[in-house]
């Protein structure tokens, strides 16, 4: 045999072998060979011309053409209108102990005297349409971690032992939670003990002379931390009033991708009569004739790219406000609310999540979950 062509016939031919055992392996498709097989012809070729050596043209060919057909070029080898998709056929599926429980029956409604579901099919969080036990068998095999981030600036600070007092017994309870407390006055963090599988991380926080500002200040805040720390730390995230306290469980029924809570003040309101903000020169004014519900900034949350992308939104509507010398008529909430209006949330809290202390409780509250605290507003924001 010529030694020439012997450098370009078994390169390729290895090449063939080596891409067609890659396309196996690797479920790819025929580019995987060729590519390999023009690659070591090319290199095969030009090598003995160039260079006469001998085995080094044959085995350097071979080595990348079986480097390439192995790895495969998946870009390259799906057309582009398809996406990639990577499902995990072998993942075992979660199988949740036996219990026993009454058992549901489509002809009878959990409940019928509150909206149960929103016109997009997002499930309402109400007291006696789910069993906590199935939630929590389910939620327990995934070992998800919930943050938690609540500001405590200034007088604030007074409503941190209520908080996190009530929050370690009643906020997912026997769940792994982290609670970031954001403060100007770490020194004054209580110290309190909390259940095993809760933390708290303390931040410090420069304050603002404008309450205002503050709650604002939130959305930026948190949309850093999950930058730089979060995402890492935590599957789900919930932002929180501090100046609340809970009086019963809240449990994984609030965990889901996006996660609002219905204000308390406003759930029967008509959409033109509620706070909305409508001046058109805000970024966060709804139309009139739109707007599903009125959301709490107190108590929202979700998966943490969701939170993400909520907070920097939100705070971006703030910026350009706060550039334009507008002023939302609730501040971020207001933001919130038309955020939560396109971006529909995969959950919606009824307002047993967060009852306003302040109002009578009518029938459909049939327990308050959270409740905010009653304070001196002058006092307390001055
Ligand atoms: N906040 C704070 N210090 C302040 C004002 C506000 O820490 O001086 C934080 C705190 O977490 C509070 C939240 O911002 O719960 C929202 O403010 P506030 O509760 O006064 O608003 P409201 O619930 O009355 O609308
Ligand atoms: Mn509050």
């Amino acid at each position: 045999m010529d030694i020439k062509k012997v450098h370009i016939v078994i390169p390729i031919v290895m090449a063939g072998i080596i891409g067609y055992l890659g396309t196996k392996i690797m479920d790819i498709k025929k580019v995987h060979i060729v590519i390999p097989i023009v690659m070591a012809g090319i290199i095969g070729y030009f090598g003995t011309e160039i260079m006469d050596i001998k085995k080094v043209h044959i085995l350097i060919p071979i080595v990348m053409a079986g480097i390439i057909g192995y790895l495969g070029i998946p870009h390259i080898s799906r057309p582009s209108s398809q996406p990639v998709r990577q499902v995990d056929l072998d993942e075992t599926s979660l199988v949740i102990s036996r219990m026993s429980y009454p058992q549901p029956f489509v002809d009878k409604p959990q409940r019928t005297d509150v909206l149960l579901m929103s016109p997009w099919l997002a499930p309402i969080m109400w007291e006696g349409t789910f069993n906590r036990d199935i939630l929590n068998a389910q939620y327990r095999q995934k070992k998800f971690v919930v943050g938690v981030a609540t500001f405590a600036v200034k007088k604030y600070v007074r409503f941190i032992e209520g908080f996190l007092g009530s929050a370690n017994k009643f906020f997912l309870s026997g769940h792994r939670v982290n609670f970031y407390l954001f403060t100007d006055h770490p020194e004054k963090v209580p110290s309190m003990k909390l259940a095993p599988e809760k933390s708290l991380f303390i931040i410090p926080v420069q304050n603002y002379s404008r309450w205002q500002d503050i709650s604002m200040n939130r959305m930026d805040i948190i949309s850093n931390r999950i930058r730089t720390h979060w995402h890492y730390e935590v599957d789900y995230l919930y932002s929180m009033d501090i100046d609340v306290q809970m009086f019963e469980h809240i449990g994984v029924e609030i965990i889901d991708t996006l996660v609002g809570t219905i204000s308390s003040w406003q759930y029967t309101k008509p959409r033109d009569s509620n706070s909305y903000e409508r001046r058109p020169e805000s970024r966060a004014a709804i139309p009139s004739g739109e707007g599903d519900f009125y959301y709490a900034a107190s108590f929202y949350g979700g998966s943490v790219s969701e939170v993400y992308k909520l907070t920097t939104a939100c705070f971006k509507g703030v910026t350009e406000d706060r550039a334009n010398g507008i002023e939302a008529k609730w501040h971020e909430e207001s933001h919130l609310n038309k955020y939560l209006l396109y971006h529909k949330p995969t959950r919606l809290l009824s307002p047993e999540y967060y009852w306003d202390e302040e109002l009578p409780r009518p029938q459909i509250i049939r327990v308050k979950r959270l409740s905010s605290v009653r304070k001196d507003l002058e006092e307390v924001r001055s």
